[in-house]
């Protein structure tokens, strides 16, 4: 990175913090990253709306998480863990409270007698009183003790099953960590899901795969961490171009798919033919450098579910689409049985 750009990336980061500010928004991560997106312009499509969001001024971070934010994020799991913990703290804070009090209880107990046998002769009456006064208040002492100690193990248990789960939520997580979108479970789940819906609903199901033409070329020239903000530009593209109830996911290095449910062929063309657009129109400059004139293309192959497809028998066709455009001269879109469809070109 050359020192202007280190330049430039400090004064945006300060516009950024300072749109935070304005709008009382809080500084996490994911509203500055959002925010610098913004500022630096490559958000493409999504920046209108972060920009009216940010014009609106009101319920700025609110709204800004709710659209930006947080359907990227898989909270389930840390919701759950944290409601977990919350209630054995809860427990053990009672039984701190319990064995606080007894133990109070019994020193009383001690000083008690122990003022009571300074000053009295030894009566042996007294000294069994007293026994057995101190033996009940050790037993209460010892069973609110056990308690939490019970207790304490639970909750090391419950912890360490809880930095487990999440672990696992994690791992096989249905999230692809570059760009938050579906990755190749996450995209299998869906579409195991809307295929078995299908079956008894009997509806449309298309899906289009997007791969960024020429990637390779971008990452020998630019390096790999421009590579991986062009996926995200990309990613925003393709969020941008698809309808509300569509799935994007992340199939593997530069392919993408969207699951287009309800989408018969004709309808799966023209939103693939959005997504080409959208990444066409994509404003790559601040990833690849001020002074480059070129920005990205993908091209698109589209496919329609045939009752009996498996997920992949689908992908497969719309792969074929894909590996035409291509040859056809890439930034266009394909689709399996339509010979009269419309090619794009920029
Ligand atoms: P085509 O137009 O035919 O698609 O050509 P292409 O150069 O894009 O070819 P291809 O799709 O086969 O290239 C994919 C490249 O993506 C190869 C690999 O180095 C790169 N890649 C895979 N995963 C990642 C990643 O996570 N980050 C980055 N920056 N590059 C990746
Ligand atoms: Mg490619």
């Amino acid at each position: 990175m050359s020192l202007a750009a280190i330049d430039l990336s400090a004064s945006q980061g300060a516009a950024v913090l300072g749109l935070l500010e304005r709008a009382s928004v809080p500084p996490l991560p994911s509203f500055y990253r959002l925010l610098y997106d913004y500022v630096s312009g490559v958000g493409g499509l999504m920046s209108n709306r972060v920009g009216d969001i940010l014009e609106e001024g009101e319920a700025v971070g609110d709204k800004l998480y709710a659209e930006f934010v947080a359907p990227y994020e898989n909270n389930e799991a840390i919701d759950r863990a944290i409601a977990r913990i919350t209630s054995r703290l809860k427990t053990l804070e009672l039984l701190i409270g319990e064995s606080t009090v007894a133990a109070e209880r019994h020193a009383m107990s001690l000083r008690r007698a122990s003022a009571e046998f300074a000053s009295a002769e030894l009566d042996p009456m007294l000294l069994r009183d007293w026994i057995v006064r101190l033996e009940a208040a050790n037993r209460t002492l010892r069973r609110t003790n056990g308690k939490l100690e019970e207790e304490l193990k639970a909750a090391a248990l419950e912890l360490e099953a809880t930095r487990s789960a999440l672990e696992d939520s994690r791992e096989s997580s249905k999230r692809d960590a570059l760009t938050g979108l579906a990755n190749r479970a996450g995209l299998d789940f869906a579409f195991r899901r809307l295929i078995e819906t299908m079956g008894s609903h009997g509806t449309s199901l298309s899906c289009a795969v997007v791969d960024i033409d020429h990637f390779k070329a971008l990452n020998d020239t630019y390096g790999h961490p421009v590579g991986d903000e062009v996926l995200r530009i990309a990613t925003r593209a393709l969020l941008a171009s698809v309808r509300p109830a569509d799935i994007v996911g992340r199939s593997g290095g530069d392919e993408f798919i969207a699951v287009l449910p309800g989408a018969d062929l004709s309808a799966a063309h023209s939103i693939g033919d959005n997504i080409r657009a959208a990444i066409a129109s994509s404003d790559v400059q601040m990833a690849l450098g001020q002074d480059t004139l070129g920005g990205i293309t993908a091209s698109v192959g589209v496919a329609q579910y045939r009752p009996g497809d498996t997920a992949k028998a689908l992908i497969d066709r719309a792969d074929r689409c894909l590996y035409r455009a291509k040859q056809n001269g890439r930034n266009r879109v394909e689709s399996v049985t339509d010979p009269t469809a419309q090619y794009f070109h920029t």
